[in-house]
């Protein structure tokens, strides 16, 4: 079963060796959705929703909203910080029941990225 939240974040960056809007500094509200697989626990959850929220908030969220992604990253293009919110969420969502599936992270209202687990090592430069 898969279990999915979403989430919003504003964020500033600017792209280097890049022509074209992204290069110089601007901001984007961010969007994220965290999808979750796993199997149902005892109380019937894949996740608490709240545990999820909580989680995504503390470890990602409070670095990201209101950030200036550069300090972050160096090109903070939307795949590479899709990947680093993987990284940084993956060891508190692996669990015995269920584990990390999806990072979603649209830059604009109609474009994003997508990555999953076999991704990883395929963007790492
Ligand atoms: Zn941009």
């Amino acid at each position: 079963m898969y279990l999915k939240r979403t989430f919003t974040f504003d964020a500033a960056h600017n792209l280097i060796h890049y022509h074209g809007k992204c290069e110089a500094l601007h901001g984007h509200t961010y969007r994220l959705a965290v999808t979750l697989k796993g199997r149902l626990d005892s109380e019937g959850m894949v996740l608490d929703f709240v545990e999820l929220k909580t989680i995504v908030n503390d470890i990602v969220l409070s670095r990201l909203d209101h950030a200036y992604l550069n300090d972050i990253l160096e090109q903070p293009t939307a795949e590479h910080i899709a990947r680093w919110i993987w990284q940084e969420l993956n060891p508190h969502l692996s669990r015995p029941n269920c584990e990390l599936h999806e990072i979603e992270v649209w830059e604009t209202a109609s474009s994003s990225v997508i990555i999953h687990r076999e991704d990883l090592t395929a963007v790492r430069e």
